[in-house]
C-alpha cells in the first residue's frame, strides 16, 4: 500500500462498522463489502480518510491497511472493449444457466469447450465441442491456450480463452462458465468475469429449488459447499446470491449483471 496516493481507489473485501470501533478519531465511514473507496488522505498509521464513489460530499475515517491488513485491494477504472464472462459458481449454477440460455440467448451464450472424447452421433463438431485428438490438446495445454482444463473418464476437456473471447468480443454476450479456476487465467488474459455464488438459504429450500431431483442428505451436502464456497472465493465474488426462490436467484444475479453493466469496471491495479 505503499503506492497509495491521495486520489487512489480501494476496493474493501471486508465490511467495516465505525459505531462499533472505539478507535476511530472522529466520524468513520461505513463499508460495505465491496465498496470501492477514493482516498483523500493517506499519511495517519492506523486510520486514512476518503469517501465513497455514491456519496462523493461525505469524506470520513477508513481503518488504514495497518489496521485491516491486505483486506483492502488497489483498484483502477478501466472501461472494458468487450462483454464480461460470468462465472456461475454454487448448488443451483446449472438452474440458473440453463434459465438465462433460454430466456435470454440475446444477452448470454455458452462458448465452445474442446475435449478428446470422441463426438456422439447427435453431437455436431465446433458446436456441441471442438473434437480433438490427445496429443494436440496436450500440446495446446503446454501453450497455455486454455483457462481451464480438467479430466473425465479419461478424456480431457477445457475452455480455451480464443472460445471465451468470440462470445465476448465477437458476439457481444455473456458467456457463461462455471469454475473459479479460471479466474486467475482470465485476469491474465485481462478478461474480468462477474463471478457469482447461487444457492438457497437453507437446505430444505434447496430440496424445493431443485424440484425434488436431490435427497435431504444430498441437499445438505450441497448447502455446506456453498458456505465453504463463499468463504475461499469471497475475494472473488460480485455477488452472494442466495434466495428462498429459484426467480429470486434469478433475478438477483441479473440485477447484478446489469449494475456491473452500466458502472465503470474496478480492476486490480497490479493486474493492468
Ligand atoms: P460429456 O462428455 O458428457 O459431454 O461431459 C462429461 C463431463 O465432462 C461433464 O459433466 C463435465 O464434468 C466435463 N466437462 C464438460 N465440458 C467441460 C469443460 O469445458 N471443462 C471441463 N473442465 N470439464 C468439462
Amino acid at each position: 500500500y505503499q503506492s497509495v496516493k491521495p486520489g487512489c481507489h480501494l476496493r474493501a473485501h471486508f465490511s467495516y462498522a465505525p459505531s462499533l470501533d472505539p478507535l476511530v478519531p472522529g466520524a468513520g465511514l461505513l463499508l460495505q463489502h465491496g465498496d470501492i473507496v477514493q482516498v483523500t488522505e493517506c499519511s495517519g498509521h492506523r486510520y486514512w480518510r476518503g469517501f465513497l464513489l455514491q456519496e462523493p460530499t461525505r469524506e470520513c475515517y477508513i481503518p488504514s491497511p495497518q489496521l485491516v491488513g491486505d483486506h483492502y485491494e488497489v483498484v483502477v477504472e478501466r472501461h472494458l472493449p468487450y462483454v464480461q464472462p460470468i462465472i456461475l459458481t454454487g448448488s443451483l449454477k446449472n438452474q440458473v444457466q440453463d434459465h438465462f440460455y433460454q430466456e435470454r440467448p440475446e444477452k448470454f451464450a455458452s462458448c465452445v469447450p474442446h475435449t478428446t472424447r470422441a463426438p456422439r452421433e447427435s453431437e455436431m463438431p465446433a458446436y456441441d465441442y471442438h473434437f480433438v485428438r490427445r496429443d494436440t490438446m496436450q500440446a495446446m495445454i503446454n501453450s497455455e491456450l486454455f483457462i481451464e482444463v480438467g479430466e473425465f473418464n479419461k478424456n480431457l476437456y477445457g475452455t480455451t480463452e480464443a472460445a471465451v473471447r468470440l462470445i465476448a468480443q465477437r458476439e457481444r454476450k455473456h458467456c457463461i462458465l462455471d469454475s473459479c479456476s479460471a479466474i486467475p487465467k482470465l485476469h491474465a488474459a485481462k478478461i474480468y468475469p462477474l463471478v457469482f455464488l447461487t444457492g438457497a438459504k437453507s437446505w430444505r429450500q434447496l430440496v424445493e429449488m431443485r424440484h425434488g431431483e436431490i435427497q435431504e442428505f444430498e441437499a445438505r451436502e450441497l448447502f455446506d459447499k456453498d458456505t465453504e464456497l463463499e468463504k475461499e472465493y469471497s475475494k472473488y465474488y460480485h455477488a452472494i446470491v442466495r434466495e428462498s426462490t429459484l426467480e429470486g436467484v434469478f433475478s438477483k444475479v441479473l440485477e447484478t449483471i446489469e449494475k456491473y453493466s452500466q458502472d465503470p469496471v474496478w480492476i486490480p491495479a497490479c493486474e493492468w
